[in-house]
């Protein structure tokens, strides 16, 4: 595989999980920097919970389940059944080994350490080579202002209403006290190509664009900058990212997430499946992009370095299907 040279991936959890994991195995440990999307984070029981963290840093480890593609595999739930047997609420899933990950991460942050330092910590002791960082340090949350029920903060509404509330609109609460980090701003700096994953846009990606500083260093970074579609066909593989379109008026497809991104957005990866998106000024390719399992994550992950790695040779690099 042709090597492209240092890749900045923006990812939020489930999707963007997997496009990490497929570029880690393809990729030197030294070669991947992702950057995550933290307005999922919640305080939960006291604890700093950082869903889309946790997700990819467990599949970055290796250690994450399979079949739900969040949390860890072989975990147990004794910490919860026992909290809801002393009447607590259990609409927030945290297994026991998941747990002490949170508690770590809660007591750490107490005694002052950046969200970065602490997710360095945790992902090294987890065994994971790749640099993992939060899209910043400061708490920057979703709020999801829905139709029939008002202001829901993010999990209220996604995990215990399961996205049912229709949403009006979604604003991200704490945004104007966040910076881009240091290790964000070198990382896009030194990258040869910055990689949108497969996430959610509104819920994960847009959010990480939107801390101050970080469109402005896309913009002025050398690297090229590509996203993949998280659906297909019109459809999410899962989550809301089609419904959130058809509850904002958008036609529900591919071309609608390009589109989101705007002018920072230099190429797109569509799946196959798909009609070619009406989309001019960007280059596009055309592959399967569903992760089933590890080695559809890894040959995705290929078929984006080695297509982007054509765009070095002296021909005009060839529009896919035309
Ligand atoms: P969350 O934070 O766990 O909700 O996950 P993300 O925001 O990272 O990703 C959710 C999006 O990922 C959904 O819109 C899914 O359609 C998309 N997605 C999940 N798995 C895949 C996959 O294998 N391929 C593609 N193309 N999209 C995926
Ligand atoms: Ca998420």
């Amino acid at each position: 595989m042709a090597l492209v040279g240092p890749v900045v991936c923006l990812a939020g959890g489930v999707g963007g999980s997997r496009l990490a994991h497929g570029l880690a195995q393809v990729l030197p440990p030294g070669q991947l920097t992702v950057v995550v999307n933290t307005a999922d984070d919640f305080r939960h029981y006291g604890l700093q919970v950082c869903p889309d963290l946790d997700t990819v840093m467990y599949n970055l480890a290796g250690l994450a389940d399979p079949q739900r593609g969040w949390g860890l595999r072989d975990d147990s739930g004794n910490m919860l059944e026992a909290l809801q047997r002393l009447g607590g609420d259990g609409w927030f899933q945290l297994g026991d080994k998941d747990l002490a990950t949170q508690v770590l991460r809660t007591h750490w942050l107490a005694r002052g350490m950046r969200l970065t330092e602490v997710t360095a910590r945790l992902a090294a002791a987890l065994g994971v080579k790749q640099a993992l960082l939060p899209m910043c340090d400061e708490p920057v949350a979703t709020m999801v202002q829905t139709r029939e029920e008002g202001e829901l903060d993010f999990q209220t509404w996604f995990v215990r209403r399961r996205w049912r509330p229709a949403v009006r609109s979604l604003c991200l609460a704490g945004l104007g006290r966040a910076r881009m980090t240091a290790e964000v701003s070198d990382a896009l700096a030194g990258a040869a190509l910055v990689l949108l994953a497969p996430s959610n846009p509104w819920l994960s990606i847009l959010p990480i664009l939107a801390v101050p500083g970080l469109r402005e260093a896309l913009r002025q970074a050398s690297a090229p900058v590509a996203a993949v579609t998280p659906v297909i066909r019109g459809a999410a593989l899962k989550g809301p990212a089609a419904r959130l379109m058809a509850d904002f008026g958008l036609a529900p497809g591919a071309g609608t997430v390009a589109r989101l991104y705007g002018d920072i957005l230099d190429a797109f990866v569509y799946d196959e499946r798909d009609a070619v998106p009406p989309l001019t000024g960007l280059r596009l390719l055309g592959v399967d992009t569903v992760m089933v399992n590890e080695d559809a994550r890894a040959r995705l992950a290929r078929d984006i370095l080695d297509w982007i790695a054509t765009w070095r040779t002296p021909h005009v690099p060839e529009r896919e299907k035309p």
